[in-house]
């Protein structure tokens, strides 16, 4: 006798945009489920002022996590007012959204990524982040019955993105919540961004990381090289500084700070593009350019 066989259930893919206040853990989410660091991290906020694609693929489905600079209430800046525009233009066309916020704590700032989230009426799933750090576990129940009183949530995940622990179902809902489709790229690639935009970010990652608030914000990178040689890759790197006097900052004495700097990216790019790096790092002076725009535009942090 003939029997029908189980059908599959269809594959589906599609975008969810990652909202919240900066340094709630965001980048670190995206890459736990992306299973690569695709998005720099640091204990800075505002550690991502670009927005990129993070693509987790998994036997069921393709999710396109959107990575934003965080929303927050002061816009003093240039860079500032362009990290939040990039942050809202990013729930446009999207599946579903990702709100995080960290366990225990609900601000103005959160509020206001909230708002910006309700207004563009996609699915909202509330991520609360950082559980690892709650010692009094008793109270997460009261805090989350407190943060999604009266706000329109499909669904809730307490979890931590640093431990890994908790994303299985997050996955799974998210999956849900995105249509019936092929894949949308293929399934070995890991983010929109090409490798190039990926070196500059890790230099970036270690500069915030290293350079704690000494570091102005205003620095950037510059890749002026990126070649395959061979098997090894090439790669030259300027850090941007605005004035002379920031440059011992960035150089350390004899020259240190920077060469730890450039050991600690160049781990990071070989893990990441898994092969040989030889990576050469210079500081360089560039005058008042964060508060400008057009400049901003040059170096490419435009929305
Ligand atoms: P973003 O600004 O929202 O993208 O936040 P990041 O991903 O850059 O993370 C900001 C800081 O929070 C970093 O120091 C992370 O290591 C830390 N962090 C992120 N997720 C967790 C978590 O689940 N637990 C703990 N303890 N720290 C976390
Ligand atoms: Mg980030």
């Amino acid at each position: 006798m003939n029997t029908v066989p189980p059908t599959e259930a269809a594959f589906r893919a599609g975008t969810i945009a990652v909202l919240g206040r900066p340094n709630v853990g965001k980048s670190t989410l995206i890459n736990a489920m992306v299973g690569a660091k695709v998005s720099i991290v640091s204990p800075r906020p505002q550690t991502t002022r670009h927005r990129l694609l993070g693509i987790a693929t998994f036997p069921e489905g393709q999710l396109l996590l959107v990575d934003t600079p965080g929303i927050h209430g002061q816009q003093k800046r240039a860079m500032n007012r362009m990290m939040n525009r990039a942050a809202r233009g990013a729930v446009e066309g999207v599946d579903a959204a990702l709100l995080v916020i960290e366990a225990g704590r609900w601000t103005d700032d959160d509020a206001l990524a909230y708002q910006a989230l309700k207004t563009s009426g996609v699915p909202c799933v509330l991520v609360i982040n950082k559980v690892d750090k709650v010692t009094d576990k008793a109270a997460l129940l009261p805090f989350i019955a407190e943060v999604t009183k009266e706000r329109d949530f499909s669904s809730v995940y307490p979890l931590s993105a640093l431990k890994k622990r908790g994303l299985d179902g997050l996955v799974k809902t998210l999956l849900k919540l995105v249509p019936e489709s092929e894949p949308l790229y293929a399934d070995d690639e890991i983010t929109d961004r090409s490798e190039r935009f990926l070196a500059g970010e890790l230099v970036r990652e270690q500069l915030m990381t290293r350079l704690g608030d000494e570091l102005p914000y205003s620095a950037t990178v510059e890749i002026e090289k990126f070649e395959l040689d061979g098997e090894m890759l090439r790669i030259a790197a300027v850090v941007w500084v605005e004035r002379e006097g920031q440059k011992p900052i960035v150089i350390g004495k004899g020259g240190e700070r920077l060469k730890a700097i450039s050991t600690g990216a160049r781990i990071g790019m070989e893990k990441l593009f898994d092969r040989k790096v030889f990576l050469e790092t210079w500081c360089r002076v560039r005058e008042g350019w964060s508060d400008d725009e057009a400049a901003l535009r040059r170096f490419g942090y435009s929305d």
